[in-house]
């Protein structure tokens, strides 16, 4: 094989893989680098197993929460929760309020390959009334500065749901009470 095209912009060398997979890259300092281009995929198989109704539920812009069906009990979770932390009884599912308070928040100006394109923003945990559990979501439409704790949001669905967590997210409540801020 013909030893590979010699370049010194990387430019031109994301160009040359393109044409034909490898290129040598000279930086400033002469150092020569061998680059070459491989397809990479993965299909990734997963069941949601008992989780299967929470996802479900998002496709269908309803919320699922997991009852504990412990009499003394009945605690609450936000979140898919197959038995309850707190007694180990089986839980049911039930229906959660699609409005919330923010409880606490994170910045993310880096994120994995799925959310850079999205960065800066913001990952919110939900509290519901009744809710023993918090929710971790994104909060869109609200930039850093306007988040504040106890503030009321309401979840929104991905009209085309990829039966994935990010199917839901929360949104301020518009004209909702505003205390005061921090
Ligand atoms: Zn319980």
């Amino acid at each position: 094989m013909a030893r590979p095209k010699l370049f010194e912009s990387f430019r031109e060398v994301q160009a040359e893989l393109e044409r034909s997979g490898s290129a040598l890259f000279r930086d400033k300092d002469g150092f020569e680098a061998l680059v070459i281009k491989n397809p990479y995929a993965i299909n990734y198989i997963h069941s949601y197993a008992e989780d299967t109704p929470f996802f479900l539920g998002l496709s269908e812009g309803r919320l699922l929460g997991s009852q504990c069906t412990g009499p003394k009990c009945e605690f609450l979770y936000a979140t898919p929760r197959g038995h309850c932390m707190v007694c180990g009884t089986r839980t049911r599912w039930q229906e959660l309020p699609l409005n919330g308070k923010l409880h606490s928040w994170t910045t993310c100006h880096f994120g994995s390959e799925a959310f850079l394109k999205e960065t800066p923003y913001n990952l919110g945990l939900v509290e519901f009334e009744g809710a023993g559990s918090l929710l971790l979501a994104r909060i869109k439409e609200a930039t850093e500065s306007e988040l504040y704790v106890g503030m009321p949001v309401e979840a929104r669905f991905d009209a085309r749901p990829k039966f994935s967590i990010t199917d839901i997210w929360f949104v301020p409540v518009k004209g909702g009470s505003s205390p005061a801020r921090r």
